[in-house]
Protein backbone atom coordinates (compact mmCIF):
# COMPACT_ATOMS: atom_id res chain seq x y z
CA UNK A 1 0.00 0.00 0.00
CA UNK A 2 1.13 3.14 -0.74
CA UNK A 3 0.15 5.85 1.75
CA UNK A 4 -1.92 9.11 1.07
CA UNK A 5 -0.34 12.14 2.46
CA UNK A 6 -2.14 14.09 4.93
CA UNK A 7 -1.17 17.94 3.67
CA UNK A 8 -1.50 20.08 7.12
CA UNK A 9 -0.31 23.12 5.22
CA UNK A 10 -3.64 23.36 3.16
CA UNK A 11 -6.36 21.89 6.06
CA UNK A 12 -4.76 24.28 7.87
CA UNK A 13 -4.58 27.30 5.65
CA UNK A 14 -8.29 26.18 5.39
CA UNK A 15 -9.17 26.89 9.21
CA UNK A 16 -7.48 29.78 9.36
CA UNK A 17 -9.52 31.00 6.43
CA UNK A 18 -12.44 30.12 8.31
CA UNK A 19 -11.14 31.93 11.19
CA UNK A 20 -10.92 35.47 9.67
CA UNK A 21 -14.97 35.61 10.08
CA UNK A 22 -14.85 35.20 13.71
CA UNK A 23 -11.70 37.50 14.11
CA UNK A 24 -13.82 40.31 12.49
CA UNK A 25 -16.89 40.73 14.99
CA UNK A 26 -14.55 40.41 17.76
CA UNK A 27 -10.83 41.98 17.92
CA UNK A 28 -8.58 39.32 19.80
CA UNK A 29 -5.04 40.57 20.76
CA UNK A 30 -2.20 37.81 21.77
CA UNK A 31 0.86 38.67 23.87
CA UNK A 32 3.88 36.26 23.06
CA UNK A 33 6.68 36.32 25.52
CA UNK A 34 10.30 35.45 24.22
CA UNK A 35 13.34 34.92 26.89
CA UNK A 36 16.63 34.22 25.13
CA UNK A 37 18.13 33.96 21.68
CA UNK A 38 16.81 30.28 21.05
CA UNK A 39 17.57 30.44 17.15
CA UNK A 40 14.79 27.90 16.97
CA UNK A 41 12.16 29.96 18.93
CA UNK A 42 13.02 32.82 17.12
CA UNK A 43 11.82 31.00 14.11
CA UNK A 44 9.03 29.68 15.99
CA UNK A 45 7.86 33.24 17.28
CA UNK A 46 8.40 35.15 14.03
CA UNK A 47 5.95 32.20 12.51
CA UNK A 48 3.69 32.97 14.99
CA UNK A 49 3.64 36.44 14.68
CA UNK A 50 2.92 36.29 10.70
CA UNK A 51 -0.01 34.25 10.91
CA UNK A 52 -1.34 36.49 13.41
CA UNK A 53 -1.47 39.62 11.34
CA UNK A 54 -2.49 37.35 8.18
CA UNK A 55 -5.38 36.29 10.63
CA UNK A 56 -6.26 39.79 11.67
CA UNK A 57 -5.07 39.19 15.05
CA UNK A 58 -3.54 41.46 17.72
CA UNK A 59 0.08 40.21 18.09
CA UNK A 60 2.72 41.85 20.62
CA UNK A 61 5.91 40.21 21.12
CA UNK A 62 7.35 40.48 24.55
CA UNK A 63 11.32 39.74 24.00
CA UNK A 64 13.25 39.26 27.73
CA UNK A 65 17.18 38.70 27.47
CA UNK A 66 18.98 35.39 28.45
CA UNK A 67 20.03 36.93 31.98
CA UNK A 68 16.19 37.86 32.84
CA UNK A 69 15.39 37.39 36.06
CA UNK A 70 11.92 35.35 36.87
CA UNK A 71 10.43 37.47 38.41
CA UNK A 72 10.76 40.66 35.62
CA UNK A 73 9.00 37.63 33.39
CA UNK A 74 6.45 37.08 36.17
CA UNK A 75 5.77 40.65 36.89
CA UNK A 76 5.14 41.38 32.86
CA UNK A 77 2.49 38.15 33.12
CA UNK A 78 0.80 39.63 35.97
CA UNK A 79 0.07 42.79 33.93
CA UNK A 80 -1.07 40.93 30.64
CA UNK A 81 -3.15 38.55 33.36
CA UNK A 82 -5.23 42.02 34.37
CA UNK A 83 -4.88 43.62 30.31
CA UNK A 84 -8.26 43.65 28.91
CA UNK A 85 -7.06 44.49 25.61
CA UNK A 86 -5.01 40.64 25.70
CA UNK A 87 -7.07 37.66 25.16
CA UNK A 88 -4.07 35.08 24.71
CA UNK A 89 -0.35 34.91 26.49
CA UNK A 90 2.01 32.28 25.13
CA UNK A 91 5.41 31.75 26.94
CA UNK A 92 7.65 30.39 24.09
CA UNK A 93 9.51 27.13 25.31
CA UNK A 94 11.88 26.52 26.38
CA UNK A 95 13.08 28.88 29.04
CA UNK A 96 16.89 29.71 29.73
CA UNK A 97 17.92 26.90 32.68
CA UNK A 98 17.87 29.37 35.64
CA UNK A 99 13.49 29.37 35.24
CA UNK A 100 11.32 27.44 36.49
CA UNK A 101 8.78 27.12 33.66
CA UNK A 102 5.99 25.18 35.47
CA UNK A 103 5.87 28.02 37.98
CA UNK A 104 5.84 30.45 34.33
CA UNK A 105 3.27 28.76 32.81
CA UNK A 106 1.18 28.02 35.59
CA UNK A 107 0.98 31.87 36.49
CA UNK A 108 -0.91 32.71 33.37
CA UNK A 109 -4.45 33.10 33.70
CA UNK A 110 -6.19 30.14 32.54
CA UNK A 111 -8.75 31.94 30.74
CA UNK A 112 -6.00 33.12 28.39
CA UNK A 113 -3.66 30.20 28.10
CA UNK A 114 -3.80 29.86 24.32
CA UNK A 115 -1.18 26.87 24.86
CA UNK A 116 -3.44 24.82 27.17
CA UNK A 117 -0.77 24.05 29.56
CA UNK A 118 -2.85 25.45 32.63
CA UNK A 119 -3.60 22.97 35.53
CA UNK A 120 -7.21 24.04 34.95
CA UNK A 121 -7.38 23.53 31.18
CA UNK A 122 -5.59 20.42 31.30
CA UNK A 123 -7.87 19.21 34.64
CA UNK A 124 -10.40 20.13 32.06
CA UNK A 125 -9.22 17.91 29.17
CA UNK A 126 -9.39 15.18 31.42
CA UNK A 127 -12.77 15.56 32.67
CA UNK A 128 -13.76 15.86 28.99
CA UNK A 129 -15.36 19.67 29.62
CA UNK A 130 -14.96 22.15 26.90
CA UNK A 131 -11.91 24.51 27.65
CA UNK A 132 -8.05 25.79 25.84
CA UNK A 133 -7.09 22.72 24.40
CA UNK A 134 -3.34 21.96 23.72
CA UNK A 135 -2.58 23.51 20.46
CA UNK A 136 -0.72 20.05 18.78
CA UNK A 137 -2.86 17.14 19.59
CA UNK A 138 -5.83 19.67 19.28
CA UNK A 139 -4.52 20.15 15.35
CA UNK A 140 -4.54 16.09 15.10
CA UNK A 141 -8.01 15.80 15.98
CA UNK A 142 -9.01 17.97 13.78
CA UNK A 143 -6.58 16.68 10.67
CA UNK A 144 -8.29 13.08 11.78
CA UNK A 145 -11.74 14.34 11.31
CA UNK A 146 -10.81 16.48 8.12
CA UNK A 147 -9.59 12.87 6.54
CA UNK A 148 -12.79 11.35 8.02
CA UNK A 149 -10.92 8.43 10.39
CA UNK A 150 -13.02 6.43 12.25
CA UNK A 151 -11.31 6.91 15.66
CA UNK A 152 -13.90 4.79 17.73
CA UNK A 153 -13.34 1.12 18.12
CA UNK A 154 -9.81 1.55 17.05
CA UNK A 155 -6.58 1.11 18.55
CA UNK A 156 -4.35 3.97 18.65
CA UNK A 157 -0.78 4.32 20.46
CA UNK A 158 0.90 7.37 21.15
CA UNK A 159 4.83 7.25 21.24
CA UNK A 160 5.81 9.86 23.74
CA UNK A 161 4.30 10.85 26.89
CA UNK A 162 5.36 14.65 27.42
CA UNK A 163 2.42 17.16 28.57
CA UNK A 164 2.12 18.99 25.49
CA UNK A 165 1.76 16.23 23.13
CA UNK A 166 1.64 12.82 24.42
CA UNK A 167 -0.24 12.49 27.44
CA UNK A 168 -3.42 15.45 26.01
CA UNK A 169 -2.92 13.10 22.80
CA UNK A 170 -4.30 10.07 24.26
CA UNK A 171 -6.52 12.00 26.57
CA UNK A 172 -8.15 13.25 23.35
CA UNK A 173 -8.16 10.14 21.28
CA UNK A 174 -9.90 8.17 24.41
CA UNK A 175 -12.51 10.46 24.40
CA UNK A 176 -12.98 9.84 20.64
CA UNK A 177 -13.61 6.42 22.10
CA UNK A 178 -10.40 5.09 21.08
CA UNK A 179 -8.15 2.41 23.14
CA UNK A 180 -5.39 3.90 23.41
CA UNK A 181 -1.63 2.82 24.51
CA UNK A 182 0.65 5.52 25.60
CA UNK A 183 4.48 4.37 25.23
CA UNK A 184 7.77 5.89 26.88
CA UNK A 185 11.18 5.86 26.58
CA UNK A 186 11.27 2.67 29.07
CA UNK A 187 8.75 0.60 27.03
CA UNK A 188 9.89 -2.53 26.08
CA UNK A 189 9.59 -3.83 22.63
CA UNK A 190 8.23 -0.43 21.29
CA UNK A 191 7.40 -2.17 17.72
CA UNK A 192 5.08 -4.82 19.43
CA UNK A 193 2.91 -2.33 20.14
CA UNK A 194 3.24 0.13 17.48
CA UNK A 195 2.24 -3.27 14.76
CA UNK A 196 -0.84 -3.18 16.44
CA UNK A 197 -1.40 0.55 15.81
CA UNK A 198 -4.57 1.46 13.86
CA UNK A 199 -4.03 5.15 14.66
CA UNK A 200 -0.67 5.71 15.30
CA UNK A 201 1.21 9.09 16.55
CA UNK A 202 4.66 9.74 17.16
CA UNK A 203 5.98 12.70 19.16
CA UNK A 204 9.53 11.65 20.85
CA UNK A 205 12.31 14.05 19.18
CA UNK A 206 14.05 11.26 17.59
CA UNK A 207 14.37 11.39 13.96
CA UNK A 208 13.37 7.77 12.07
CA UNK A 209 12.64 6.54 15.36
CA UNK A 210 9.29 4.44 13.95
CA UNK A 211 10.52 2.63 10.42
CA UNK A 212 7.73 0.84 8.00
CA UNK A 213 8.26 -2.52 9.74
CA UNK A 214 7.12 -1.26 13.03
CA UNK A 215 3.85 -0.26 11.25
CA UNK A 216 0.65 -1.97 10.52
CA UNK A 217 -0.67 -2.66 7.16
CA UNK A 218 -3.36 0.54 6.41
CA UNK A 219 -2.37 2.41 9.79
CA UNK A 220 -3.18 5.82 9.59
CA UNK A 221 0.76 7.25 11.02
CA UNK A 222 0.81 10.67 12.55
CA UNK A 223 4.81 12.43 12.73
CA UNK A 224 4.58 15.23 15.51
CA UNK A 225 8.61 15.17 15.28
CA UNK A 226 10.67 17.98 14.56
CA UNK A 227 14.49 17.41 14.44
CA UNK A 228 17.27 19.44 12.70
CA UNK A 229 19.38 17.27 10.98
CA UNK A 230 23.06 17.71 10.89
CA UNK A 231 22.60 19.20 6.84
CA UNK A 232 20.36 21.36 7.75
CA UNK A 233 16.97 19.66 6.92
CA UNK A 234 13.95 19.15 8.83
CA UNK A 235 12.66 15.35 9.67
CA UNK A 236 9.99 13.51 11.99
CA UNK A 237 10.51 10.61 13.94
CA UNK A 238 9.06 8.23 11.76
CA UNK A 239 11.22 7.17 8.43
CA UNK A 240 8.60 8.55 6.25
CA UNK A 241 9.85 6.59 2.87
CA UNK A 242 9.39 2.94 4.45
CA UNK A 243 6.74 4.05 7.70
CA UNK A 244 4.49 5.38 3.62
CA UNK A 245 4.72 1.69 2.03
CA UNK A 246 2.43 0.71 4.65
CA UNK A 247 0.04 2.91 6.44
CA UNK A 248 -3.03 4.24 4.42
CA UNK A 249 -2.87 8.04 5.51
CA UNK A 250 0.73 9.47 6.70
CA UNK A 251 2.04 13.20 7.75
CA UNK A 252 4.73 14.49 5.98
CA UNK A 253 7.35 16.64 8.06
CA UNK A 254 7.49 19.51 7.46
CA UNK A 255 3.85 20.33 6.30
CA UNK A 256 2.03 18.25 8.29
CA UNK A 257 1.26 18.28 12.34
CA UNK A 258 3.38 21.71 12.84
CA UNK A 259 1.07 24.09 10.48
CA UNK A 260 -1.94 22.40 12.19
CA UNK A 261 -0.50 23.90 16.06
CA UNK A 262 -0.10 27.34 14.42
CA UNK A 263 -3.58 27.42 13.01
CA UNK A 264 -4.91 26.11 16.79
CA UNK A 265 -3.09 28.58 18.54
CA UNK A 266 -4.99 31.23 16.51
CA UNK A 267 -8.32 29.52 17.34
CA UNK A 268 -7.30 28.81 20.43
CA UNK A 269 -6.76 33.41 20.66
CA UNK A 270 -10.47 33.68 19.26
CA UNK A 271 -11.81 31.17 21.31
CA UNK A 272 -10.34 33.24 24.45
CA UNK A 273 -11.45 36.26 23.25
CA UNK A 274 -14.96 35.09 22.78
CA UNK A 275 -15.56 33.34 25.96
CA UNK A 276 -14.32 36.82 27.94
CA UNK A 277 -17.69 38.19 26.65
CA UNK A 278 -19.55 35.47 28.28
CA UNK A 279 -17.54 35.60 31.58
P1 LIG B 1 9.57 15.62 25.19
O1 LIG B 1 8.95 16.50 26.20
O2 LIG B 1 11.05 15.50 25.10
O3 LIG B 1 8.96 14.15 25.40
C1 LIG B 1 9.41 13.07 24.65
C2 LIG B 1 8.65 11.83 25.05
O4 LIG B 1 9.16 10.75 24.27
C3 LIG B 1 8.84 11.43 26.53
O5 LIG B 1 7.60 11.01 27.05
C4 LIG B 1 9.82 10.26 26.45
O6 LIG B 1 9.64 9.28 27.45
C5 LIG B 1 9.47 9.65 25.12
N1 LIG B 1 10.57 8.87 24.55
C6 LIG B 1 11.88 9.18 24.49
N2 LIG B 1 12.56 8.20 23.87
C7 LIG B 1 11.67 7.24 23.56
C8 LIG B 1 11.76 5.97 22.93
N3 LIG B 1 12.92 5.49 22.50
N4 LIG B 1 10.63 5.24 22.78
C9 LIG B 1 9.45 5.71 23.21
N5 LIG B 1 9.28 6.92 23.81
C10 LIG B 1 10.39 7.66 23.98
O7 LIG B 1 9.09 15.99 23.71
P2 LIG B 1 7.78 16.77 23.16
O8 LIG B 1 7.82 18.18 23.62
O9 LIG B 1 6.56 15.95 23.37
O10 LIG B 1 8.13 16.77 21.60
C11 LIG B 1 8.32 15.58 20.87
C12 LIG B 1 8.70 15.92 19.44
O11 LIG B 1 7.63 16.62 18.84
C13 LIG B 1 9.91 16.84 19.29
O12 LIG B 1 10.60 16.50 18.10
C14 LIG B 1 9.30 18.21 19.14
O13 LIG B 1 10.15 19.10 18.43
C15 LIG B 1 8.08 17.88 18.34
N6 LIG B 1 6.97 18.83 18.49
C16 LIG B 1 6.39 19.26 17.34
C17 LIG B 1 5.32 20.13 17.39
C18 LIG B 1 4.68 20.56 16.12
O14 LIG B 1 3.88 21.48 16.14
N7 LIG B 1 4.98 19.93 15.00
C19 LIG B 1 4.83 20.55 18.63
C20 LIG B 1 5.41 20.07 19.81
C21 LIG B 1 6.49 19.19 19.71
P3 LIG B 1 9.80 9.55 29.05
O15 LIG B 1 8.48 10.16 29.43
O16 LIG B 1 10.01 8.19 29.58
O17 LIG B 1 10.96 10.48 29.17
Amino acid sequence: MSAKIIDGKKIAAEMREALKERVKKAGPGLAVIIVGENPASQVYVRNKERACIEAGIRSEVIAFPEEATQEAVMARIDLLNKDPAIHGILVQLPLPAHFDSRKVLDFISAGKDVDGFHPCNMGTLFLGNPGLQPCTPHGIMKMLEHEKVEIRGKHAVVVGASNIVGKPMAVMLLSKGATVTICNSKTRDLGHHTRDADILVVAVGRPNLVTGDMVKEGAVVIDVGMNRLQDGRLCGDVDFDSASEKASLITPVPGGVGPMTIAMLLENTVEAEERSWRR
